[in-house]
């Protein structure tokens, strides 16, 4: 017998038909003895929708009022997949993350989670019943509803297995983690395992299939967990701390990131402390900043571009604003951009990676507008109607396809 955490996304619990596949599938791993918790998202696309009703109603949505909102898309599938399953004579009962003992810290949209109260889910594991937690949502200590940030289900099923001590198991649309998105690179091929790093920094450059900030609780709580379909019983891809062998690969895999924008602060005054005031009046509105590069100065003057994520931008120029307008320079946010990133650990023992990176992009005539790398990944702004040729381009490159 194990006790086994389960995620299913929005895709996978669509619409009745799906949610009720879902409770077959649930229903054989419980016959066959084990403990479940189930985690599930929003039916996919009622995200969406309830944020575009919020900006038909206010142009600048309450935050607090926001996660009031959205969720309600992950309250509907829990008690739904609750009944499918009583419908299959399966006991089991659906919580909210307020419910299943999530709390959080304040920050609505994209709350941390700090502790999980595991006492009302482990009654009910021993009382037999499949227990079904809503994803994406938990609440701070003043009682209001938080969410977890977009594709925040995932974080929710990482840290419950880490909570309950569980194995942890991620339900999606597609087989298991790529070399790319198999829906832009046809010959993107399953990859059977991947470390904790090459997952991260492949989520943070905007690979969707899993929320960035679930796979840096799962690598701070060492919490092996697996991507694979809810649709088939094809093996996934199992993610786990990096293993000597996994140094081999140089590129693993190759990420699109089109959802940023880029600033540019021009004429900062050129001396110590003018970059800490911009970067700390972001820290403080909970702006994510990547890509950070300072020219040359001139005059006495400097000029700033980063990247942050495309709806945060607006905020980010809105908080700049006063901040410039005490210690000099102007703001102003391009859209039209896209992140491409090639991500491997091999790079921490080979060279030439970013050479045959640019040298792809040149031959077919992409110019790179930011250029960033770390230890295991370089990461290049190109426009945004390139993007997808892009990553295709780099991907043969680096030659992941078959
Ligand atoms: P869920 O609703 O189950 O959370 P998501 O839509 O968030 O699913 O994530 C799954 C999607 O991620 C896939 O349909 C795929 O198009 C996309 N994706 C992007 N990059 C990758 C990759 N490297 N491997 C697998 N899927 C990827
Ligand atoms: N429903 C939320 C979203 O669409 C959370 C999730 O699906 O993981 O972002
Ligand atoms: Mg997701």
């Amino acid at each position: 017998m194990a006790r086994i955490v389960q995620k299913y996304g929005g895709t996978s619990v669509g619409d009745v038909d799906r949610i009720k596949n879902v409770a077959r599938r649930i229903k054989a791993i419980r016959d066959a003895g084990n403990e479940l918790v189930v985690v599930v998202s929003a039916r996919a696309g009622v995200t969406n929708e309830l944020i575009a009703r919020a900006k038909a109603v206010c142009p600048e949505p309450s935050e607090r009022e926001m996660d009031q909102l959205l969720s309600i898309g992950e309250q509907e599938t829990i008690a739904l997949t609750a009944m499918a399953l009583h419908g299959c004579g399966v006991e089991a009962v659906s919580y909210t993350g307020a419910q299943a003992g999530i709390f959080t810290d304040k920050v609505h949209t994209k709350a941390k989670i700090k502790t999980i109260n595991a006492a009302p889910i482990e009654r009910d594991l021993k009382a037999g019943k499949v227990v079904i937690v809503a994803g994406f949502q938990g609440i701070n200590e003043e009682g209001h509803i938080t969410t977890l940030g977009r594709g925040g289900s995932d974080l929710t099923a990482i840290a419950l297995a880490a909570a309950l001590k569980a194995k942890c198991e991620i339900y999606t649309d597609v087989d298991g983690v790529y070399t790319a998105d198999p829906r832009v690179v046809k010959d993107a091929q399953k990859l059977d395992e991947i470390s904790y790093d090459e997952m991260l920094e492949l989520a943070s450059s905007g690979s969707k299939v899993m929320q960035s900030r679930s796979v840096e609780f799962a690598k701070k709580y060492d919490t092996n967990f697996e991507v694979r379909s809810s649709f088939n019983q094809n093996p996934g891809t199992l993610v786990k701390e990096e293993v000597a062998y996994m140094e081999k690969v140089v590129v693993r895999g190759v990420a699109v990131d089109k959802d940023q924008a880029k600033v540019t602060v021009s004429d900062l005054r050129d001396e110590p402390g003018s970059a800490a005031k911009v970067f700390r009046a972001l820290a403080d509105a909970s702006i994510i900043v990547d890509m950070i590069v300072q020219n040359v100065g001139h005059d006495g003057l400097a000029d700033l571009t980063f990247t942050v994520p495309l709806v945060d931008s607006e905020k980010a120029a809105r908080t700049l604003k006063p901040v410039l307008q005490q210690g000099g320079g102007e703001v102003s946010v391009t859209g039209g951009i896209a992140k491409l990133s090639v991500v491997g650990v091999g790079m921490k023992t080979h060279s030439g990676v970013a050479a045959t990176l640019f040298e792809a992009l040149a031959a077919n005539r992409i110019n790179i507008q930011l250029i960033t790398t770390s230890e295991i990944k370089i990461s290049v702004v190109i426009g945004l109607d390139r993007a997808d040729e892009a990553a295709r381009i780099a991907h043969g490159a680096f030659e992941l396809g078959k």
